[in-house]
């Protein structure tokens, strides 16, 4: 069997984990403290705060940003349901807008006509790995007066160009980003997240937020020679990363750079097994855009039955999956009426499929894969 992901992980992940298993202190501590200081120069970002997942870090960046009961947050429907629900928590509602069926990225284009009295911020995605049209949907954020909150969950290692040069997705040129390291992105801890800012009075908030806001960390009260009595100023969550998580996390962030490398190099071979299918419509990536391939994703011809071609896959050891969902065809999202249709976000659900892809996989799995594929769609 072929699946559409494994985690890249050896002994020296179970090293990491059991070092702080025996080390006497386990939650988030200076293990957490590490990877967030790595984090943040890796990225390039002036500030990292390590949260429990990608949804809670979300949730924690729409605080921040001021989003409360009866605002509006403008987003894509075409993204996993915890975008959308991340906005929900605050008691706020998204506006959904559709992508560009190209990059499968929110269309800058449709952002001024969803902006009303009641919109804070833009939630903007990286689906699949591929960074959408930041400059574009900043500059439009600064002429409104909005925040921009980026989900970064599948963008690790993505790069944009800014001003002429490549830098790292999580130097925050809006307000935050917010990654994952569920095992179904490519770096993991297991479950786990991280958020990255250019703001010093955000990253605060972030760290008092994530320990049930709490006015001194117990770090501090653990490392004083005087007593310390600590007071909760505000209402926060319990957010935590572990330090085990963490120092598993530290073991990833040493290992992304040939992750990210080999999964490009799988790309560029799926490109080439795959270019002589004409039906087949293979990722683009603009000019501006280095994508991480965390998911490599295909569009089927129209006539296409998406159910067929997987299940074809399937019954050859091959595990694909559907094109990202969209938030507002689930029952839970069937409150929040649509302002305008999203036809591309609905056709890259339903006309789309994602292939396998990860650093272990052989010339012979990626072959398989390539011309299982083209076997199921040709006409
Ligand atoms: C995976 C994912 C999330 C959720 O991440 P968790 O760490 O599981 O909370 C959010 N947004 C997008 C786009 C994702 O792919």
């Amino acid at each position: 069997m072929i699946p559409i992901i494994k985690p890249v992980m050896d002994q020296r992940e179970a090293d990491a984990a059991s070092r702080v298993i025996l080390s006497g202190w386990i939650t988030q501590g200076p293990e957490v403290a590490a990877f967030e200081k790595e984090f943040a120069e890796f990225v390039g970002a002036e500030y990292a705060a390590a949260v429990s997942n990608c949804t809670t870090g979300l949730h924690l960046a729409l605080l921040v940003a001021g989003v409360g009961p009866g605002d509006e947050v403008i987003t894509v429907s075409h993204s996993y349901i915890a975008t959308a629900n991340s906005i929900r928590y605050c008691g706020a509602d998204p506006v959904f807008v559709d992508i560009d069926p190209v990059t499968f990225n929110m269309d800058p284009a449709l952002i001024e006509p969803a902006i009303t009295a009641k919109t804070k911020a833009i939630l903007v995605v990286h689906q699949m790995g591929l960074p959408c049209d930041l400059a574009q949907i900043v500059a439009i954020a600064h002429k409104h007066n909005l925040k921009v909150i980026e989900d970064a969950a599948c963008a690790a290692g993505s790069e944009i160009k800014w001003n002429g040069e490549w830098e790292k997705i999580g130097r925050v040129r809006g307000d935050a980003a917010v990654f994952s390291f569920h095992p179904r992105k490519i770096m993991s801890t297991g479950d786990g997240g991280m958020l990255t800012t250019p703001h010093a009075d955000w990253a605060a908030k972030f760290k008092l937020l994530r320990q049930h806001g709490m006015s001194v960390p117990d770090t501090v009260r653990h490392g004083s020679n005087k007593v310390i009595f600590e007071t909760h100023p505000v209402m926060g969550y319990n957010y935590r990363l572990t330090d085990i998580q963490a120092a598993v996390g530290r073991e990833q962030l040493k290992r992304l750079p040939g992750i990210v490398a080999r999964r490009r190099e799988i790309g560029d071979v799926y490109r080439s097994l795959l270019g002589s299918a004409q039906w087949l419509t293979l990722p683009h990536e603009p000019a501006y855009a280095r994508s991480n391939w965390q998911s490599f994703s295909v569009r089927l011809p129209d006539h296409s039955d998406q159910r067929a071609v997987m299940q074809t896959l399937l019954d050859a050891g091959v595990s694909a999956r559907r094109g990202i969902m969209c938030a507002h065809r689930e029952d839970v999202y069937s409150g929040t009426p649509l302002r305008t249709p999203l036809p591309h976000s609905e056709a890259a659900q339903d006309k789309v499929i994602i292939l396998p892809l990860y650093p272990q996989m052989t010339d012979g799995d990626i072959k398989t894969v390539a011309s299982t594929l083209k076997q199921a769609t040709a006409a």
